[in-house]
């Protein structure tokens, strides 16, 4: 299709179109649970103290162009991406090698680790491990040479908590509905055909992947007999519910799985190990219903990737508890500190020998090339060449203006851009170690956009800007020692997720305040 992405869509609306279009997204929205709490900044506390109401989960009016080039690599590199986080995780030595260095400068990983370590030093009853991966990604266009392709580049890789496949499976498809009933105004077809609105089975893909892990948790070795239940451990209040809501009622319907939630800071009074059981199931005892117990076969992290959720020495207690039980994790604490924006680090460094080592088996040594093709740059803050020439750029405000400072943290709003770059690296102080804690990332300017975001009933107009991520599921067996190398037992791309933000906007979270879901439109 002869679109660019300066050509006239999305269409203008009269008034008319534009009422007939959200009275649609809205209901629809709502009828099909591509919904969300209202965060209390909106809806205060006193006005919804019992939280029950809901409404329209941020999402744009039109699906925004998004070049299939970009959309078909992304989805083509996405195992060959698991395999590299699965290997990772798997090389306890190597990860404990850089989380060392992140762990003297920075409390959390180094509480991370020791969880690790303790669960290690005990021995770990359960080898399984599963990937719920998302790797993001923006389109970048070579600013010199216009008649170039657009590549992806990606922003992270995420290996806790990658949200919004919940929610991205139902944007897609209110897209495809508001096409269906003319929605959108005539000039708006040639771009919008049900061949450029691609299929998102993000929500039955990933609901598979906690199922396959579900079966696969080996029950003979202690046999319990008690019923089987997975486990969301979730944050209390959840504003981001139906997206995760979404995945547990596939488990139910499409694989007679139970799922049930739990608040991270109830964990220790709502699950036990019994003390006489080397296997260490995890027994899980639901408040409703005190005298049914369930044995938890997988427990699927929504929470927990943030400091802010660890209050208190007992927040660490529950980490351990269940790292330790032979529930499946999703994801193990291996898994977790593989996502840290150090390794994505270490990873693009051009000179790095890492990338080829991880992705050594046969099937994924065809992907080196085309997932170093992705890496945008990005440097240390150490005493190497890279490290130093990384420390001059944050340094000069001239030259920070075109990086991302990046700590290692999950969950948006921790970055720090451009200009605030020279003043952050100033407050940390004389002590260079304490660099070391961030990396510094060039940013990534994807082509500007038009389109309307609707959120808390107001609608926005403008140039935007748009993120895709693809969700990736990998269930593996973890090598323990160094005889015993770790095996992958499942392996997919599993859908995928367009968020987009208002230009001007430095952060894409959804969740966090700044943007919306949206589908792609292939041009
Ligand atoms: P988090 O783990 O908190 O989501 P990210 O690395 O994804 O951290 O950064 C948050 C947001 O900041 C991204 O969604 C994106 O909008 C923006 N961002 C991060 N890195 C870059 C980059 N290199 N170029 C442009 N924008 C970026
Ligand atoms: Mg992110
Ligand atoms: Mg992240």
């Amino acid at each position: 299709m002869a679109a660019s992405f300066d050509s006239g869509y999305p269409p203008p609306l009269t008034s008319e179109q534009s009422d007939y279009l959200l009275s649609n997204i809205r209901d629809w929205s709502i009828l099909n649970g591509l919904a969300v709490r209202p965060s209390s900044s909106f809806v205060s506390e006193k006005i919804d103290p019992s939280r029950s109401l809901a409404l329209t989960a941020p999402v744009t009016l039109f699906p925004s162009l998004f070049p299939r080039v970009c959309f078909d690599e992304a989805r083509a590199i996405q195992t060959a991406y698991n395999e590299l986080y699965a290997s990772i995780a798997n090389d306890e030595e190597w990860l404990g090698e850089v989380v060392k260095e992140l762990a003297e400068v920075d409390d959390f990983i180094s509480n991370l680790w020791d969880v690790h370590q303790a669960v290690k030093k005990e021995g770990y009853v359960q080898d399984l491990s599963l990937g719920i991966f998302r790797s993001d990604y923006m389109v970048h266009k070579h600013p010199s040479n216009l008649d170039a392709k657009p590549e992806i580049k990606q922003v992270e890789f995420n290996t806790i908590a990658s949200s919004f496949g919940g929610l991205s499976t139902k944007v897609s498809a209110l897209h495809k509905h508001l096409l269906s009933i003319s929605a959108y105004p005539p000039p708006t077809l040639p771009f919008i055909s049900d061949s450029s609105l691609p299929p998102n089975p993000s929500i039955s893909s990933i609901s598979r992947g906690i199922a396959i892990a579900h079966k696969a948790y080996n029950r003979s070795r202690e046999n319990t007999r008690l019923p089987l239940c997975t486990l969301f451990i979730v944050q209390d209040p959840e504003n981001n519910a139906f997206d995760q809501h979404a995945l547990a009622t596939n488990l139910l319907t499409d694989h007679n799985i139970l799922t049930f939630r739990l608040p991270f800071s109830t964990v220790l009074s709502h699950t036990h190990i019994p003390s006489d059981s080397p296997f260490r199931p995890l027994i899980y005892t639901p408040p409703h219903s005190p005298n049914t117990l369930y044995e938890v076969t997988t427990l699927y992290f929504r929470a927990g990737y943030s400091p802010a959720e660890y209050t208190s020495q007992d927040s660490w207690k529950a980490r351990l508890h269940l790292e330790r039980s032979a529930a499946i994790k999703c994801p193990s604490i291996l898994t977790h500190l593989a996502g840290s924006k150090k390794i994505q680090q270490i990873l693009a460094t051009p000179s790095s020998p890492h990338l080829s080592s991880f992705l050594s088996s046969t099937s994924s040594a065809e992907y080196i090339g085309r997932i170093r093709d992705t890496f945008a740059a990005i440097y240390p803050l150490d005493d190497t060449p890279e490290g130093q020439y990384a420390i001059s750029i944050a340094t000069d405000a001239d030259k920070a203006r075109g990086y991302v400072l990046k700590p290692q943290r999950e969950g948006g709003g921790n970055n720090i851009y451009g200009l605030k770059i020279p003043p952050f690296i100033k407050s940390l102080g004389n002590d260079s170690k304490k660099y070391r804690g961030h990396i510094l990332m060039e940013l990534i300017e994807p082509p500007a956009l038009r389109n309307s975001i609707f959120r808390n009933g107001d609608v926005k107009s403008g140039e935007v800007i748009g993120e895709l991520g693809v969700y990736g599921v990998c269930l593996w067996r973890h090598g323990r020692g160094q005889k015993e190398e770790g095996v992958i037992l499942e392996n997919w791309e599993a859908g995928h997720l367009l968020r987009t933000k208002g230009r001007e906007s430095e952060e894409g979270g959804v969740a966090a305040g700044f943007g919306a879901v949206d589908s792609v439109c292939l041009i």
